[in-house]
């Protein structure tokens, strides 16, 4: 198969000039047409360039929307414990489940099985991001999530906090 077969046919005719003799304004007149056509063909080309982004994009976000219902319907069937299929080891559970302490003192609670976070105002019917409720696909709250948290062997982390410059204060009169 030659390359030319996988090439979309343009729209745009070829044009094709007979040869004879011309007169210089015959000659301008075929060289404007010639640069029509070429124009013609780039702006079909950069249609064509278009319509492939375009049709590439709505695969990449239709992709993405699989990825995250893949996502939630494993945060959903998740038990948050340690120990894979087999459960926990003795009877007793232990949920891998860790909370952290941002710098702006934020908490948040994670399952490092599904991902799932938790934030202090979510309730088991909703989750409560940026203001707005959605409904809590794993049925857990911040509640369960710390019922979770203190049958774990895991440690509660925080996020380093930056050392505070204490302004130096020299007593009047007492010279540096
Ligand atoms: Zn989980």
């Amino acid at each position: 198969m030659s390359d030319h077969q996988n090439e979309t046919k343009s729209q745009v005719p070829p044009v094709i000039p007979e040869k004879r003799n011309r007169s210089m304004e015959e000659k301008l007149d075929l060289l404007l047409t010639l640069l029509a056509t070429k124009e013609a063909r780039v702006a079909e080309d950069e249609e064509n360039k278009e319509i492939a982004r375009k049709a590439r994009n709505a695969q990449r976000e239709k992709s993405s929307a699989a990825h995250v219902e893949k996502q939630l319907v494993k945060q959903a069937r998740c038990r948050h414990l340690k120990g894979g299929k087999l459960g926990p080891l003795g009877g007793v559970p232990n949920y891998n489940v860790t909370m952290h302490t941002f710098i702006n003192n934020r908490v948040e609670g994670k399952c490092n099985n599904c991902s799932m976070r938790w934030e202090p105002q979510d309730t088991k019917e909703f989750l409560v991001r940026k203001g707005r409720k959605i409904p809590n696909h794993t049925k857990q709250g911040w509640d369960e999530f710390r019922a979770m948290f203190t049958q774990s062997t895991n440690t509660p982390t925080s996020s380093e906090v930056p050392l505070q410059v204490q302004p130096q204060i020299i007593p009047e009169g007492v010279e540096a």
